[in-house]
């Protein structure tokens, strides 16, 4: 899968060069010619957290709230969790037309913003290994990309951290957590997702990428998997958060 993920990815920057030559760049979200397909001014529009947020799941608070959320009562399988903005507005396009329209020419852009955001949300650390959320098989067939592993490939090539993404999988097959009561979410994923290759993930610091992150449930099955397998800690790090 590993070697069919980084063929396809060759092709796609084959094909893209080609594009660029026949059909040159505009920006997926607004429509606007120009040399990238997020244009500057919709990726000044992206809603980018600030602190306040709460120290653990990474929410948007204000002052008056507090540094944690609710989220103290949940049994989180990872330290921490940081995301990049709000998912609304024209991250919400930029992520659609990454995930559901195969547009991967946006996934270097919103790589870009997480690589640049990084050493705010987290400062200091320094991961062992980054890990995307896994796919199934078939929907990785069905869409030719995992979007948190073309992420977390170029977070880690950028900040020049040790990726591997063949180390784990998802093994079962789940309803789309989109639409699912959150009582029933972390019911569905469990056992979804398998280390293959123990050895690799034992005692490691992992960071975990993320494409949205919503009630945290997805994120903290894999990293509960991660952990069982024998990781240090698991840090999530997700580039919208759905407020
Ligand atoms: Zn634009
Ligand atoms: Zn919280």
């Amino acid at each position: 899968m590993l070697l069919l993920s980084r063929v396809s990815c060759f092709f796609e920057q084959f094909w893209e060069g080609l594009l660029d030559i026949v059909y040159p760049p505009f920006c997926l979200v607004c429509g606007k010619p120009g040399d990238q397909y997020l244009c500057t001014e919709c990726a000044n529009r992206i809603e980018i957290i600030e602190y306040p947020y709460c120290s653990r799941c990474g929410i948007p608070r204000t002052d008056s709230q507090g540094s944690h959320c609710e989220c103290s009562g949940r049994n989180y399988h990872f330290v921490q969790a940081r995301c990049v903005g709000i998912y609304d507005g024209v991250l919400r396009d930029a992520i659609h037309a990454f995930k559901y329209d195969l547009q991967t020419a946006m996934t270097e852009p919103l790589a870009q913003l997480m690589v640049r955001e990084f050493p705010r949300l987290y400062p200091g650390l320094k991961p062992d290994l980054v890990v995307p959320v896994p796919i199934h098989r078939d929907r990785f067939l069905e869409r030719g990309f995992n979007q948190s592993g073309e992420l977390a490939l170029r977070i880690a090539a950028a900040l020049r951290f040790p990726f591997d993404e063949r180390l784990m999988k998802k093994e079962k097959k789940t309803l789309d957590q989109v639409g699912l009561p959150e009582s029933q979410r972390s019911l569905n994923l469990q056992g979804a997702f398998v280390v293959t290759h123990t050895r690799d993930v034992w005692g490691k610091k992992v960071l975990l990428i993320d494409d949205v992150f919503t009630t945290g449930a997805t994120a903290n099955e894999v990293a509960k998997a991660l952990r069982w397998a024998g990781a240090a800690s698991v840090y999530v790090y997700a580039l919208a958060r759905s407020v």
